[in-house]
């Protein structure tokens, strides 16, 4: 185990001890982690990766804490957040240089405002761009994947530049998760003017959708499940469509319901257990498996339920 002692003389960024994690989520709800790490910047982070790794320890990464999901019992080894250390970015011409810690929403604005297009319609995910290259965010006929150029990870101890090419994207997926994102390149389009105006137009209806169709002044962690795959769901229905069509909008467990307005995704009103949430998930799923027969997978990730982390 590491010692309290040699974390704080390891790093120059912040240590908390026993931290909740309800303070670091947009669901609000979890135990507390061992150790949480908020390091000054890059090179702090990773000399802390290397000492958890060097003591055989786990840790996790996180963003903003949007799609996550912290058991009622805490994480054990240590949360490491990304926003101060991995927190700047660059745009020259048409390439962004982003550090992983960098919110999605501010990027995504400010390369529009720039007349670069490829993020805009990302705008209103509320996550960092480490966080969404971890699970290929997209929303509104966007991916971030459609403009990832390279990904800088920390490979042994060691950052490494992966080219796009070596790594794989899907529906919500990446071939990195798991891996500690460090930074990540794109390439965005530059618009004409005509185009500028046309892609306000989408992206501001987009937000104004997003406001009308999600339970945004609950906290919640976005879609719960992830779509099934088209080639296992002959009905055509989202997960949230399947959901609805079981009659279970407004279902509660505990302090957690299924949001009125949106049936993928669970809402805290208030005093949420991770525990009500994982009973309202197990209950969903055996009624879309009962009338669909399809099993439906998480879209949220899990923090502080497995025995050891990544
Ligand atoms: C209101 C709301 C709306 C949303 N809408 C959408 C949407 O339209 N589309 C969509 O795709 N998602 C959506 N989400 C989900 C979420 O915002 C995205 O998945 C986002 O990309 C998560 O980023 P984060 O920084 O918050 O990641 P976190 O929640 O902090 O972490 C999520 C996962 O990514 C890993 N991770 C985070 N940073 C790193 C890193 N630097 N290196 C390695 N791993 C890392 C974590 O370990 C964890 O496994 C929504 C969420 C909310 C609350």
């Amino acid at each position: 185990m590491i010692s309290t002692e040699e974390l704080v003389d390891t790093i120059r960024g912040q240590v908390l001890l026993g931290e909740s994690m309800k303070e670091h989520t947009t669901l609000k709800i979890g135990g507390s982690a061992d150790f949480f790490v908020d390091p000054l910047d890059r090179d702090d982070l990773c000399r802390v990766v290397a000492l958890f790794e060097a003591h055989g320890l786990p840790y996790r990464l996180i963003g903003r804490g949007s799609n996550l999901l912290v058991h009622d019992e805490g994480v054990r080894g240590a949360v490491i957040v990304t926003s101060r250390a991995l927190g700047e970015y660059r745009v020259r011409k048409n390439v962004l240089t982003s550090g992983a810690g960098v919110p999605l929403p501010a990027i995504a604005e400010k390369t529009f405002s720039l007349s670069l297009s490829g993020l805009e319609m990302l705008q209103g995910i509320p996550g960092t761009v480490g966080g969404a290259v971890a699970a290929n965010a997209g929303a509104h006929g966007q991916e971030i994947s459609d403009v990832v150029s390279w990904v800088e990870i920390l490979d042994r101890g060691k950052p490494q530049v992966i080219p796009r090419d070596e790594m794989a994207f899907g529906y919500r997926y990446c071939s990195l998760e798991g891996r500690v994102i460090l930074g990540v390149g794109m390439k965005l389009e530059r618009l004409s003017d005509a185009g500028h105006n046309e892609r306000d137009r989408l992206r501001r209806e987009a937000l104004q959708r997003r406001i009308v169709s999600q339970p945004l002044s609950w906290p919640n962690a976005g879609s719960v499940f992830r779509n099934p795959r088209p080639e296992e769901n002959p009905s055509g229905l989202s997960a949230g469509q399947m959901i609805d069509a079981c009659g279970l909008k407004g279902v509660r467990r505990g302090g957690a319901a299924i949001s009125e307005c949106h049936a993928n995704i669970i809402i805290n009103r208030g005093k949420a257990k991770a525990a009500d949430v994982m009973e309202l998930i197990g209950m969903t799923r055996e009624h879309v498996r009962k009338m669909f027969g399809i099993s439906l997978e998480l879209e949220l990730k899990l923090l502080g339920f497995e025995k050891t982390c990544c």
